[in-house]
């Protein structure tokens, strides 16, 4: 588990990244979260601490980081690109409902052996969607409720 800045800095190092202050803080709240943030919320959570960050910049970064394999960009949400810090492969699950992105411990057995039928693999996705169980117990709440009354 990656936490200390330090560590970061290791990590960026080691892809070939110029650890800036910058870069620092952006990978530092991806792998902060579990919530696969959208570009838009990692903006409006960066700008407290690093007021001079625009949108371009941040894209451009997770552009790179992403290029090398330090974040994965998920494309399962419809409507947005959202960013993992965590890049041991994991499936995903959406929720049409609330568009949460929630991991799922499950891993297909395949994707470990870099390599299906003389193709290289690079990256492995595993996507499921439909209504996550939070959503599920709130519509079940939400009929009782109407049909009580
Ligand atoms: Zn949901
Ligand atoms: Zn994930």
């Amino acid at each position: 588990m990656i936490t200390t800045k330090d560590d970061l800095k290791d990590m960026l190092v080691s892809k070939g990244v110029k650890p800036t202050f910058q870069r620092l803080s952006i990978l530092g709240a991806v792998f902060e979260k579990r919530t696969h943030p959208t570009i838009k919320s990692l903006h409006g959570e960066l700008v407290k601490s690093v007021p001079t960050l625009s949108k371009t910049t941040l894209y451009s970064t997770l552009e790179l980081f992403a290029h090398k394999g330090i974040v994965t960009a998920l494309t399962i949400d419809p409507t947005k690109v959202r960013y993992d810090g965590h890049t041991t492969p994991h499936h995903h699950f959406f929720c049409d409902h609330c568009a949460r992105i929630i991991d799922l411990d499950l891993a297909c057995a395949n994707s470990r052996r870099g390599e299906f039928e003389g193709h290289r693999i690079s990256e492995v996705h595993g996507y499921f969607k439909g209504i996550c169980k939070e959503c599920l117990t709130k519509d079940h709440k939400k009929h009782n409720l109407s049909r009580r009354n």
